[in-house]
């Protein structure tokens, strides 16, 4: 085949076939198609996009890259959730202990924090001795005994998605809906999964700004899930704000730990059992919705969730004392108070700004080698709706160095609004199946 042909072809809006993208994913990921040709083809998809035949080959061809997971021998319904990303978005650490102890394995590989957004794996690691990077044996072990893991892309699974999503990144050819929806879907469906939910974060602080485009990559996340037999359910949730009130790496795992003994903020606790919910339902081990979110809501009052968590924390080289005693995590002790230069109701908090500012202060990665601070990061106090006077506390930003703290409130200037407030309409927008 010739790869000039094939960038040619596509650049002027026509289709490749299924072998031509089998083989151009397979000589990528081999070196024979070059970093070069492979960017040219990927903003050639991204201005022309693909169709559904070439959209199901191309995710096909990247997921047969590299290894698929093979779970049969657990007997428990395999299951995983995946979202979009977001700021504050810490769903995935109480969400998982709390499905497992419902009976369903999670084998949940997640990914780092790059940019505004939190990645899930650098909040697990703020929990001392805690282990992100298991062997496929440790990650097979860990499923087997506590019906979760939780860690990163082994370096043999979808490789394809590792070069080209790299490439993507240094390229500006992220924002696609077929790249994103396919590379999403290449990692999930290797990991040989019964059911898969999605949260597709929409709004300010997330990669989806608008509703419609939120709704296009979640119908097409659901087609390729339905494609390859696995029952995919979409929901979309609103990211215009940070979800609950903590953005940092320790302290949302305070917030998670909240979540787990019925104690957590409300948005949190609401998107949490949403998700959960369709993950009871889509793998069948609840028909109805209302006695899912009991099952679900039963394993925080008895305590099942919380001690789920000790246990995988310990499985993965963790303190589990954590769960008991969450001064044990990382906190910087200098403050600074951010207070309302205003009076009224908050209509804006806005995540994007917030989730900078908390980057800025080293809670996240600018560029894939930064090093994350655990301790560093906001406490949001004013969220949409809520009503402040003059001086009253916006968020408390902890921090290391004074520079970083000026860079971080720069970033928050205007970050929040008053107005005349919108009735709370929570944050679930919508489900897609
Ligand atoms: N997350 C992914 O895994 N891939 C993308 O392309 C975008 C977000």
């Amino acid at each position: 085949m010739n790869t000039v042909e094939l960038i040619e072809r596509k650049r002027d809006g026509g289709t490749l076939d299924t072998e031509e993208i089998d083989w151009l994913i397979g000589s990528y990921t081999s070196g024979a198609v070059t970093d070069y040709q492979m960017a040219a083809m990927a903003m050639a998809v991204y201005l022309r996009g693909l169709n559904p035949v070439e959209l199901s080959a191309w995710t096909s061809a990247m997921l047969h890259s590299g290894d698929i997971l093979d779970f049969s021998d657990i007997a428990a319904p395999k299951v995983d959730k995946h979202s979009t990303g977001g700021v504050g978005d810490k769903v995935s650490i109480p969400l998982v202990p709390m499905v497992a102890s419902c009976g369903l394995a999670v084998p949940m590989i997640s990914g780092r924090g790059l940019g505004h957004t939190g990645g899930t794996l650098d909040k697990l690691e703020s929990i001392p001795g805690f282990r992100t990077e298991l062997t496929p044996v440790e990650f097979q072990n860990v499923l087997q005994r506590c019906g979760l893991v939780m860690a990163g892309q082994s370096e043999t699974l979808v490789p394809a998605d590792r070069k080209l999503y790299a490439l993507r990144d240094a390229t500006g050819t992220v924002p696609s809906v077929p790249l994103i929806a396919s590379s999403i879907m290449s990692k999930k469906l290797a990991e040989g999964l019964d059911a898969l939910v999605l949260d597709v974060k929409v709004g300010l602080g997330a990669f989806m700004q608008d509703l419609d485009h939120a709704r296009t990559l979640a119908e097409t996340i659901v087609g390729i899930g339905t494609d390859h037999d696995v029952p995919t359910v979409a929901v979309l949730t609103s990211m215009d704000a940070p979800l609950g009130h903590e953005v940092g790496n320790a302290s949302e795992i305070r917030e998670s730990l909240a979540v787990l003994r019925g104690d957590g903020p409300d948005d949190l606790v609401e998107v949490t059992m949403a998700l959960g919910v369709e993950m009871l339902v889509a793998t069948g081990v609840e028909a109805d919705r209302e006695n899912a979110a009991t099952r679900l809501r039963a394993t925080i009052s008895d305590g099942t969730a919380l001690e789920t968590f000790a246990r995988v924390i310990e499985a993965q080289g963790g303190d589990p004392r954590v769960v008991e005693d969450d001064s044990i995590l990382d906190s910087a002790d200098r403050t600074h108070v951010i207070e309302a230069p205003f009076t009224g109701t908050i209509t804006r908090c806005h995540a994007r700004k917030i989730g900078i500012a908390a980057m800025r202060l080293g809670a996240g990665r600018e560029r894939s080698e930064d090093t994350i601070d655990p301790g560093v990061g906001i406490t949001v106090h004013a969220k949409p709706g809520q009503h402040v006077a003059v001086g009253d506390p916006l968020a408390t930003l902890r921090y290391r160095h004074p520079a970083r703290l000026a860079e971080a409130l720069a970033s928050l200037e205007r970050a929040w609004r008053v107005g005349d407030a919108e009735p709370d309409a929570g944050r679930v927008i919508e489900r897609i199946t």
